[in-house]
């Protein structure tokens, strides 16, 4: 049954848009999104010319307006993540500027509180429990791994050994993980201190690896769980970015653009998928392409000065849908 659930879905690549809300203290008259239509459309109005109709038109398998909440998204989301499962490999990344929303979407703003959880944390919920269901007919081992790539460089976030691959940490309940990832994501902050904000610019991956063994057949099966939060797409001013920031900026820009050169060219099924071109696209490779699902969240701040970034995130969106 679930089987045949992951194959209605249609084609291998998807694309879910979240608006955040206006935050505390922003006035809600200051949007540049117009107009939240049914079947996934968006008009987004070019506040440098008001009245014009300058808008442009964006088509998603999902479109979640500012009161969604996290239960709602991962409703949409569970399907994919039960897959994995059944075997397959699924990548799903959240894509945006700084400060719309990724981290809410794919962690969530307080770990402490479980209504707020992000696709994470209930993904690893839900793997244990269908795998606890399952446990009479397959026995489940689920493995978790959590790195940062920074500057084309991968570190390890749960082990401070420098080793050629991420340390693998088995894990039996959401409380393992909860412990797994508070660990990662105070590494992830020292760094932070040290680099300004570093992890805006650096991509946060938790990779999830499900080993199944059939007690029947003993056949084994095996699949894999990307969940990614992405460095801010945002574009840096060339004349203003000097040094380190100048730096960071082009490997973000290198490795954001390899990404969607990797899910336009899967997109179009084209023969030559160009996976080596960056360190994201590298590690992401066996969850891109083949029988693996995408899933990309496409991540809006509602403010009107955020309209060129709302703009180009689209452009980036388009073009992979
Ligand atoms: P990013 O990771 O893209 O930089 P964050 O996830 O940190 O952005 O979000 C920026 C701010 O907006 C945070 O204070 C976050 O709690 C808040 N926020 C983002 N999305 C939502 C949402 N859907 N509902 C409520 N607050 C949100
Ligand atoms: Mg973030």
């Amino acid at each position: 049954k679930l089987y045949n659930e992951v194959q209605d879905l249609k084609g291998n690549i998807r694309v879910y848009c979240r608006i955040r809300p206006f935050l505390p203290g922003q006035s809600e008259k200051q949007t540049t999104i117009q107009y939240i239509g049914e079947n996934g459309e968006l008009v987004v109005l070019n506040p440098s010319k008001p009245g014009k109709e300058t808008h442009r038109l964006f088509k998603f398998n999902k479109l979640f307006g500012p009161a969604t909440t996290q239960e709602e998204v991962f409703r949409d989301t569970q399907p994919l993540i039960r897959s994995v499962l059944d075997g397959y490999n699924v990548c799903i990344f959240a894509y945006g500027q700084t400060g719309s929303g990724k981290t809410y979407t794919m962690t969530g703003p307080n770990v402490t509180s479980v209504v707020d959880w992000g696709v994470n944390y209930r993904a690893l919920n839900d793997l244990f429990i269908i795998s606890q269901k399952r446990h009479g007919s397959v026995a489940y081992e689920i493995g978790v791994q959590m790195v940062e790539i920074y500057n084309e460089q991968v570190r390890d976030l749960l082990c401070n050994d420098t080793v050629p691959d991420a340390s693998m940490h088995p894990v039996n309940s959401t409380k393992d993980v909860l412990e797994l990832m508070n660990i990662g994501l105070m590494n992830r902050a020292v760094g932070a201190t040290a680099l300004n904000e570093r992890s805006s610019r650096s991509h946060s991956i938790l990779t999830v690896h499900v080993r199944g063994t059939d007690l029947e057949t003993n056949a084994v099966l095996r699949g894999c769980l990307h969940l990614v939060d992405l460095a801010g797409s945002e574009r840096v001013d060339r004349s203003e970015a000097t040094g380190d920031r100048l730096r960071e900026a082009q490997h973000i820009n290198k490795s954001l653009s390899a990404l969607g050169d990797v899910i336009f060219a899967l997109a179009q099924k084209s023969l030559h998928v160009p996976y080596r071109n960056s360190k994201l696209t590298q590690v992401l490779q066996s969850s891109l392409g083949g029988q693996a699902k995408t899933l990309m969240f496409v991540q809006l701040n509602p403010d009107v000065e955020s309209y060129s970034e709302t703009i180009s995130t689209l452009k980036f969106a388009e073009r992979v849908s």
